[in-house]
């Protein structure tokens, strides 16, 4: 590989991985994982989330709002009163400085003392009631209450202004002591005039630092007083703004998750409805799987389903497959075949002969080398094997040593269920487990597979039903009912390929027509009954005086067309001798005791005496004519001058 693909699958995997890690991020924010009801609960939690989100900033902002609008009142309003009050005494106090230069006597100059000194007192509280917060009280000249108003404690520059201003009274104070001082060793004197001036200068340079002070301090809180609002209106655009963004994420992921869960419920059983409206009308389509967007209950139902619809286009498909089988061998082997796909440890299908009290294991087949786990007396009688007797399924994992003839039992557990047909069963279906590996949840499992195996078995006992009985019927067409021999029509259909083979392999066909001698007279007086049975033990011996490969054929009443296969010159006549004797030497039971018949019998061969098997046939006929003729219980081979009109 070179670089630059090398670089190319480099990045195209780190798309990839991006991608994957975007959408479980996805998947993760908007619950895809989690079961519907945690879905919703969580989704409850997020709207809520949002709300508390939006409530506190709301809240927030109308604390702030409400504290900054009432801040102006509470605050920025008692200072600057305050200060415009110790504008008002501090300029009292300077009034005070000047009458006491002009004070005629003690008296005046202890009476302005004592007003300044209350003034410089109620200076002091107002300042100590900026500081620390608290009431002030404003007095008129008079020294009475005019009003009183709370204020907060200052803050930044109103503290710097109290400590400043306390400063400054001090200096006040002390310029105000020094003057009065002066005065009162002056009076009446000129003596200290320039002194006391000289004291006057320097407080009322005091004064006025401290009214510049106060003045200052008032302008700085009118204009932090009118920029308040300014900063209530930024306040308020700011909570606007932040409110706005919340409403407007809330909103936003509301629409995202809203849709993504309704998107992950709606969609799947959307499909699903659809696939049902489809099934009911008959019609699966495979094609359309549900996709599986989320991995809650819808996404499980979404599973389950594509699971069902994969499960009846699987039994259609069989059930049409088996349907079309021509052999019950093929559909038996089919019906094995899907078995296959479960985890059992074996299984062996059985079918039940009801009219013959038979039954025979056909999947896998015993010629297989397959051995059954059963006694094989079932075999010979199906009422011991308690699945066919009972129509019940049978388990040994249920009750233990449920059926004493299942053999392997120490080893293995076995469930056999058997197939219903018209209330019997017409086959047995044995699954077998281990017992090593037997527990919970393997039992659980075994039982999954027992209701999958059990839905294709269902599928399958009308088809077998069906095809049995189409073998049934095609075999009582070409078989007496009586004898059980063939009949003249299984005969005519395969005579074709007999002549072929025999002409293939250059052998020859013996024809043997035999008729039994006065048979008339054996349903004359011992009754049509023991005709019947006559006639059947002459079939048996029949049989058992020709090779397996031969054909026994009941060809009219009481006449029996014998086909001898692969027969060299002159063969035929010793074994139509063999049967004469045979039947010559049977005793036949009757009502009164025994009965000998005879039997005449004409050969001929094919292909010696005629190019046609029909011909053969005919020619064997004759013989026998002839054999009659000639005294009845012979045998006559046929000759060229027994055929005299030369017609057929
Ligand atoms: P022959 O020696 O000339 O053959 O004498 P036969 O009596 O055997 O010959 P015939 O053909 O006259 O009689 C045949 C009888 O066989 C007539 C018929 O009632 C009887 N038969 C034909 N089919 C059956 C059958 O299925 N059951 C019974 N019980 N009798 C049958
Ligand atoms: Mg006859
Ligand atoms: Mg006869």
């Amino acid at each position: 590989m070179d670089k630059k693909s090398s670089s190319g699958l480099g990045k195209n995997r780190l798309y990839a991985a991006a991608a994957g890690m975007s959408r479980s991020f996805f998947e993760y924010v908007t619950f895809v994982r989690q079961p519907l009801k945690k879905k919703f609960t969580l989704f409850s939690a997020g709207v809520l989330f949002w709300i508390l989100v939006i409530s506190s900033i709301s809240i927030s902002a109308l604390v702030c709002l409400g504290r900054e609008s009432g801040g102006t009142l509470q605050y920025f309003i008692p200072q600057d009163r305050a200060a415009q009050l110790i504008i008002m005494d501090i300029q009292d106090l300077r009034v005070d400085g000047y009458r006491l230069e002009r004070a005629p006597s003690m008296q005046s100059i202890m009476r302005i003392n004592g007003e300044s000194t209350s003034g410089i007192k109620d200076i002091g509280q107002v300042l100590y009631a900026m500081g620390h917060g608290g009431s002030v009280n404003d007095f008129n000249a008079e020294d009475d209450l005019v009003s009183r108003f709370s204020i907060e404690a200052a803050r930044g520059p109103g503290k710097a202004f109290v400590k400043n201003m306390s400063g400054l009274m001090y200096g006040i104070k002390a310029g105000l002591g020094n003057i009065s001082g002066i005065k009162l060793k002056t009076l009446n004197s000129k003596a200290g005039t320039g002194r006391l001036e000289k004291a006057l200068a320097v407080y009322d340079a005091s004064i006025s630092k401290a009214i510049a002070l106060a003045g200052e301090y008032s302008r700085k809180i009118s204009a932090d007083y009118s920029a308040d609002p300014r900063n209530i209106r930024t306040y308020t655009s700011f909570a606007l703004l932040v409110l706005s963004v919340a409403i407007l994420m809330s909103i936003l992921l509301l629409i995202v998750f809203t849709t993504a869960i309704s998107n992950a419920v709606i969609n799947p059983v959307k499909t699903v409805t659809g696939q049902i409206q489809s099934l009911s009308r008959g019609y699966i389509d495979i094609s359309k799987r549900i996709e599986t967007v989320s991995q809650d209950e819808i996404g499980r139902l979404a599973i389950d389903f594509n699971a069902l619809m994969e499960t009846m286009d699987s039994i259609t498909k069989f059930k049409k497959a088996i349907e079309e089988d021509d052999d019950l061998a093929d559909v038996y082997s089919r019906l094995g075949a899907e078995f296959k796909y479960y985890g059992f440890d074996g299984f062996t299908i059985y079918e039940v002969a009801n009219s013959q009290n038979k039954m025979k294991p056909v999947y896998p087949l015993a010629h297989s080398g397959a051995e059954i786990s059963c006694n094989p007396e079932i075999l010979e009688n199906c009422f011991l094997c308690r699945a066919k007797k009972t129509g019940h399924v049978v388990s040994s994992i249920e009750y233990t040593g449920i059926c004493k003839y299942f053999l392997q039992g120490a080893e293995m557990d076995h469930i056999c269920v058997p197939m219903m047909v018209g209330g019997s069963a017409g086959g047995v279906v044995q699954f077998l487990a281990e017992k090593s590996g037997m527990n919970a949840l393997h039992k659980e499992a075994i039982q999954g597979w027992l209701n999958a195996a059990r839905r294709y078995m269902e599928e399958s006992i009308p088809v077998i039903e069906t095809k049995r009985l189409m073998a049934t019927l095609k075999e009582s067409a070409l078989k007496d009912a009586l004898t059980g021999l063939h009949n003249r029509r299984f005969l005519q259909e395969c005579a074709e390929s007999l002549v072929a083979g025999a002409l293939r392999r250059g052998k020859h066909i013996g024809l043997i027509m035999g008729d039994i001698d006065f048979f008339k007279q054996v349903n004359d007086i011992y009754g049509h009954n023991t005709g019947d049975s006559l006639l059947k033990e002459t079939a048996e011996i029949l049989k058992k005086s020709v090779r397996a490969a031969d054909l026994v054929i009941r060809f009219g009443g009481e006449e029996f067309l014998i086909v001898l296969m692969d027969v060299s010159e002159g063969e035929s006549a010793g074994i139509a001798e063999k049967i004469r004797e045979k039947m010559e030497a049977n005793k036949f039971k009757v009502a009164d005791g025994t009965l000998k018949k005879t039997i005449s019998l004409g050969i001929s061969e094919f292909p010696l005496d005629a190019e046609s098997l029909w011909h053969c046939i005919k020619f064997a006929d004759v013989a026998l004519y002839e054999a009659k003729n000639s005294g009845r219980n012979r045998c006559v081979r046929f000759a060229r001058e027994m055929w005299k009109d030369e017609q057929f």
